[in-house]
């Protein structure tokens, strides 16, 4: 899939989909059935994870991602250890990649909220992408409002000579 016909909307709806999954947990307990096992050293051997996480995997369940390589060690389909599995959006292998490429060349711009290519956002060595927070036209009218807002005062001070009747309009 070329990245000319991956949109912003597509994106977004990819990553809403994304958090959906990261959203969602399942229990450990059909697992501990499957396995017919409730000793932890034993579970952690057969899973080949250690007992923290076994730990953690009772007391809230797991993720999408350590079901999906819990069911793959058990050699089975995750939608036949969890009922809910099916009920998931998913989206096709191929798209992780085309979010990956997308996302190290467009950042989502802080005050727009649009992915936007990284070269339409000013450099900025401090921070940690070191690219600017906002899109250079969001950049700029922030900075606009800034300025407007220091000169509000002075403006409101100046007209103190004159009688503020409310038709002197602020203007910029
Ligand atoms: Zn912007």
């Amino acid at each position: 899939m070329s990245l000319v016909e991956f949109s912003n909307e597509k994106i977004l709806k990819t990553l809403e989909i994304l958090d959906e999954q990261n959203a969602q947990t399942f229990s450990f307990d059909p697992v501990e059935e499957l396995l017919g096992e409730d000793r932890t050293s034993e579970i952690c051997s057969m899973l080949g994870v250690s007992a923290d996480l076994i730990k953690r995997f009772r007391e809230q369940g797991l993720n999408f991602d350590e079901a999906d390589k819990v069911a793959c060690k058990l050699g089975e389909h995750p939608s036949m250890i969890w009922k809910e599995w099916n009920e998931i959006k998913c989206i096709p292998e191929s798209l992780y990649d085309a979010v990956e490429e997308f996302m190290r060349q467009n950042k989502m711009c802080g005050k727009c909220k649009q992915w936007i290519n990284r070269s339409n956002y000013h450099k900025r060595s401090a921070s940690k992408d070191g690219i600017a927070r906002y899109c250079t036209p969001c950049m700029k009218l922030y900075e606009k409002e800034r300025r407007v807002k220091r000169e509000e005062p002075k403006r409101f001070n100046s007209s103190s000579s004159g009688i503020f009747d409310g038709s002197i309009g602020i203007t910029s």
